[in-house]
């Protein structure tokens, strides 16, 4: 039987290495969903090379293009947020894998969730901003949510087999990004040019400004909390610049297991996708002798200050990491409109982390209303 999967984000980094996956292993898989955002030509050449049953185009003004561009085919055109949240639901979709960026994963996720649908997560952001909310309905609908993220998948195949033995803590690996090792004077210089030269990774713009400020491994941080039902001083984060160690799991007895290779997203994507089954792929071999040396070394908290402060909304719990997500959101997208310099991200951060009601114990609603109060106060930083 072949998996049907719902690809949400498929014109993205992930979504389109998904597609790579998915065209590649045409025994398991086969695309039921494709949905995009404002990329309605990718959308378009991806739904006629794939003939998914449904896609959906979230800008609604780019909705007349993509159902003529298709209308000679046997696909179901949809537009806006409210179809994506009802298509995950579909009886026909097997698996769902949320590849779109940022807080617009959340209501789908939950949908799909609610509709008992595994889970493929690669949108992290949807654990940051409610991952008790999540974990827990996942729990009460006995759906299995499975990572892409390359870290949180290294964990979960050290893992298999383990799944009974308590973990006594996970270290994630961080790249260190493009910034590793410089100060805060270079920061306050650097271009969204420099910033989006990530050293080891290909990845969609938000997610690459993330991991040159280290907000990603912070963000990682809170979804791993999530993922593996960890408390807080059970994570622990080293830089390791060559991205062959992917992430390590210490268990009671002090046993350590890595889970290694080259940096390629295919193999978690394809992993997720097909758990617990391994399938056989031609993604790039690691070879040591090229990689005479791997390297660890400590975070620079004083330097990227992004990390600090998602640990310390972590620490705070309850709405704080969706305030977070909120102005780490704000801050990114105006730093790549060059309306904000690097360093002044972290500030606004932390303004907004101020300045947001604290909610010990939020609801949907709650968190909906804390991510627009902290984009308010954010836009608002930004206009000061
Ligand atoms: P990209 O920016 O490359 O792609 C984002 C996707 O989301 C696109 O399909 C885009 O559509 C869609 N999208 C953008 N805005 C919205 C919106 N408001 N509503 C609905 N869909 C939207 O991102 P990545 O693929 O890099 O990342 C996707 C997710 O995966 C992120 O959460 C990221 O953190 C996570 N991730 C990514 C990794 C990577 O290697 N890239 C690694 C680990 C995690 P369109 O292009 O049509 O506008
Ligand atoms: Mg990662």
């Amino acid at each position: 039987m072949k998996k049907r999967v719902a690809v949400l984000g498929s014109t993205g980094s992930i979504g389109t290495q998904a597609l790579e996956v998915i065209q590649a292993q045409p025994q398991a898989f086969e695309v039921e969903v494709l949905t995009a955002h404002s990329n309605a030509d990718l959308l378009i050449a991806q739904a006629i090379a794939f003939q998914p049953n449904v896609v959906v185009i979230t800008k609604e003004e780019l909705y007349d293009q993509v159902r003529d561009a298709l209308a000679a085919h046997p696909i179901k055109v949809y537009a806006g947020m409210s179809a994506v949240n009802s298509v995950v639901q579909m009886d026909t979709v097997d698996i769902v894998l949320t590849a779109m960026v940022g807080y617009a994963g959340l209501q789908p996720t939950i949908k799909a969730i609610e509709a008992g649908k595994p889970i493929a997560l690669a949108n992290k952001e949807t654990l940051v901003v409610a991952g008790q909310l999540i974990t827990e309905l996942a729990r009460e609908k006995a759906v299995n949510i499975y990572p892409v993220d390359s870290e949180h998948s290294a964990i979960f195949q050290c893992l298999a087999g383990e799944f009974h033995n308590p973990i006594e803590k996970i270290i994630l690996t961080a790249s260190g990004g493009p910034f590793r090792g410089r100060d805060r004077a270079f920061l306050q210089t650097v271009t969204k040019a420099q910033a989006l030269k990530h050293p080891n990774w290909e990845m969609g713009a938000k997610i690459t400004i993330d991991s040159a400020s280290l907000m990603n491994k912070g963000l990682e941080v809170i979804e791993a909390k999530w993922l593996f039902g960890l408390r807080n001083d059970q994570i622990e984060v080293v830089v390791h610049p060559q991205s062959i160690v992917h992430s390590l799991v210490q268990f009671e007895d002090g046993s350590l297991k890595a889970q290694m290779g080259l940096p390629d997203m295919k193999l978690p994507i394809q992993y997720a996708l097909n758990y617990p089954n391994r399938l056989k792929a031609d993604f790039p071999r690691f070879n040591f002798l090229n990689y005479p040396q791997l390297t660890f070394e400590q975070p620079d908290l004083e330097t990227f200050r992004n990390l600090g402060l998602a640990f310390a909304a972590m620490e705070k719990g309850g709405n704080a990491p969706c305030v977070l997500n909120a102005a780490n959101e704000v801050a990114v997208a105006a730093f790549l409109r060059d309306e904000v310099g690097f360093l002044e991200m972290s500030d606004l951060i932390s303004d907004c982390l101020a300045k947001v009601a604290y909610i010990a114990s939020p609801s949907l609603d709650d968190y909906v209303e804390s991510d627009k109060e902290a984009r308010r106060l954010a836009l608002e930083h930004l206009q000061a």
